[in-house]
């Protein structure tokens, strides 16, 4: 090509955070090219075949409130849906949905390729082109030169990626897939503190050799939920069950005779696992008390015999992974379609990046998805939004936007990563998050709908729906807080079988609801109609029963913001602070955070050096 074609955006790799970073950078105005190895392989599922879960459904909710796509192709490929968490409070109440893996891939394609202002392109990068200190564009295998102001790197676990199973390790990105070892050469010449990790696949099982009559089932929830919030029921494919069996004393035993080949124990895998989602064997060495461990047994689509036992993770030799799967009840004539494995990976010290997820080191390359430390295919899809959409928003000279840890949980993770940055893959959960009822699932869309639109992130559709349902929550709570209900009123007579006592004078419908005995259900239709839509009835009772302890949250931000609002200069000489310690000094200048309340976030600095460094500030000024 003799003149190269040029791009606002250019977003390396197709996985979960690319092709959610070059949908966002497109929708929001830039003109934008996706580099993959395979046009096939876009929004491949490398492992589990699963969304959401606990912290993640909140993620992949906040994406499709700023209209991404995660969320839209699970309602159309979930095969079973569920909410967890049920019976507990809404701040950690979470969807999950088994996917059809193709179905998956197919909405994903369906909504990269009908987007404006992008391109495909299939091809693997071999370099990035940088002038100066900024990045200007990528080099491909085929020695294609593509240029652009901004490039996301999202290569997911490719580079320098290398399979083990048992003691035999070859190179690769996922299993049939090839490494990307060029283009990571080259990226730790640019951003030097790289190190490795590990993640593991379990073998998938022929179903058609499974005794699942030994089994316990497991259905669906209904009424079923849905993850998008222009999602509907009807749309969800055919629903399927899913089966829960256990390992035994003999499947633990096979596992220990192995030890010695398998690649984790022998020391040939040096890269940290997920401490959260561990192989079997490492299960079994860490809790030895434990005489059986629990296995979901998940289909992995509708046109395929294959089921992902999810819960036997392991990279041990493949004549052992026989051996353990069929020790175990339902498996003992097991035929395994595909054996499990582990793969080792470079990824880049978070701490290099701006909570914008540029890179420090690189104007204009972004960094997102597995590369930065963390797993699972929501926590990339969350990064690849934001930094495509910061990418694309370099390119206008516009601002970066930069949640707050308040305001959504991609704000969280982000300045998780960045602040603390990570030894061993990071994954979400609702426990990281300080404000937990704010940040709920169900309010997603009332938290970020609003800045989407304002960043371009939003389409007409989905803005006029949430504007619908924001005005329909507000009449409804307005309607609950100004109607009365009367002592000895046919509505109170309707209420008592419900409550201990009599009213013994006037409450409103929101004082009802209230009281812990009632629901939205119980109340709504006392005086009224009650809404028959299910997302605003819920938003109504949430916010009206929860009011106290939202408004208490919502005023340690108030006080939080204020400190937010105090920023730190981006060429701040620590050394010149006086009264710091030199260690703290050390902290805040490997960091440089960009506010005081960011600093305050970083582990060992205390109180004391905060006002000291606002002192500073406020007098250099
Ligand atoms: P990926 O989904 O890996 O996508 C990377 C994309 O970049 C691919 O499309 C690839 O083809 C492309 N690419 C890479 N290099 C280049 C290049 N040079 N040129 C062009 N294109 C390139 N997550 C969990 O939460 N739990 C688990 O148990 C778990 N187990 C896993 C087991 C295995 C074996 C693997 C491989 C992954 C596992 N994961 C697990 C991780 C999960 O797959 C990732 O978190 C998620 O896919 C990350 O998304 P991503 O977009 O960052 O990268």
């Amino acid at each position: 090509m003799d003149h190269p074609q040029q791009f606002d955006v250019i977003v390396i790799g197709g996985g979960h955070a690319g092709t959610e970073a070059a949908l966002a950078s497109a929708r929001s105005g830039a003109s934008t090219l996706l580099l993959t190895h395979s046009v096939d392989t876009l929004g491949q599922m490398s492992c589990n075949p699963a969304i959401g879960g606990i912290g993640k459904s909140h993620l992949v909710r906040e994406v499709d409130a700023l209209g991404g796509a995660m969320a839209k192709a699970t309602d159309a490929a979930g095969i079973q849906f569920r909410v967890l968490n049920a019976r507990k409070g809404p701040a950690v109440r979470a969807t999950r949905a088994q996917a059809d893996r193709v179905l998956y891939r197919n909405a994903i394609r369906e909504q990269l390729l009908n987007q404006q202002n992008l391109l495909v392109f299939q091809d693997s990068v071999e370099d990035v082109i940088i002038e100066g200190t900024r990045v200007a564009g990528a080099v491909t295998r085929t020695g294609l030169r593509f240029l652009s102001r901004a490039v996301v790197l999202t290569a997911g676990t490719f580079l320098r990626g290398k399979i083990h199973v048992g003691l035999e390790n070859s190179e690769g990105g996922r299993m049939g897939d090839p490494a990307s070892v060029g283009l990571a050469d080259r990226l730790r010449e640019l951003c030097p503190r790289t190190d490795r990790l590990k993640t593991g696949t379990p073998p998938r099982i022929d179903a058609r050799s499974v005794d699942f009559s030994v089994m316990e089932t497991q259905w669906g929830d209904e009424p079923r939920p849905v993850m998008s919030v222009l999602g509907h029921r009807d749309q969800h494919p055919e629903q399927r069950c899913c089966w829960i069996t256990k390992t035994n004393e003999r499947t633990h035993d096979i596992i220990r005779g192995a030890l010695d080949r398998s690649p984790l124990f022998s020391g040939v895998i040096e890269g940290t696992g997920p401490r959260y989602c561990p192989s079997i064997e490492d299960k079994i060495h860490r809790f030895s008390d434990k005489s059986s461990h629990q296995l979901f047994v998940e289909p992995e689509g509708l046109t395929t015999t294959e089921l992902y036992p999810n819960g036997i993770s392991t990279s041990l030799p493949f004549d052992t992974q026989l051996a353990l799967v069929q020790s175990i009840a339902g498996f003992e004539r097991a035929h395994i379609t595909r054996p499990g494995y582990a793969i080792e990976y470079d990824y880049f010290d978070p701490r290099d990046l701006k909570h914008s997820l540029e890179t420090r080191g690189v104007q204009g390359l972004f960094f997102a998805g597995q590369i930065n430390g963390t797993t699972g295919y929501e926590e990339a899809a969350a990064q690849g939004l934001l930094a495509g959409l910061n990418a694309a928003r370099q390119t206008r000279d516009q601002v970066a936007w930069e949640p707050r840890r308040d305001e959504a949980y991609i704000g969280v993770l982000v300045d998780d990563l960045v602040t603390h940055g990570t030894l061993e893959p990071y994954r979400m959960f609702t426990s990281r998050a300080e404000y937990r009822l704010l940040l709920r699932e169900d309010n997603a869309d009332l938290r970020l709908t609003p800045a989407g639109r304002s960043m371009g992130l939003v389409l007409d559709p989905q803005w006029q729906h949430f504007s619908q349902k924001r005005e329909a929550i507000e009449q409804e709570t307005e309607r609950f807080n100004t109607t009365f209900i009367q002592p000895n009123s046919p509505a109170a007579l309707t209420l008592q079988s419900k409550i201990d006592k009599p009213l013994s004078r006037e409450y409103s419908l929101s004082d009802l609801l209230r009281r812990p005995e009632l629901g939205y259900g119980d109340v709504a239709a006392l005086a009224g109609n009650a809404v028959d839509d299910e997302q605003v009835a819920l938003q109504v009772a949430t916010q009206i029963k929860y009011a106290g302890y939202i408004t208490r949250q919502q005023e340690e931000i108030d006080r939080l913001q204020r400190l937010e609002s105090t920023p730190i200069p981006e060429d701040m000489d620590y050394a010149t602070v006086s009264g710091l310690s030199n260690e703290i000094k050390q902290k805040l200048e490997a960091a440089r955070p960009t506010s005081i309340a960011r600093a305050s976030r970083i582990a060992g600095i205390t109180p004391a050096a905060l006002s000291l460094l606002a002192i500073h500030i406020k007098k250099h000024r």
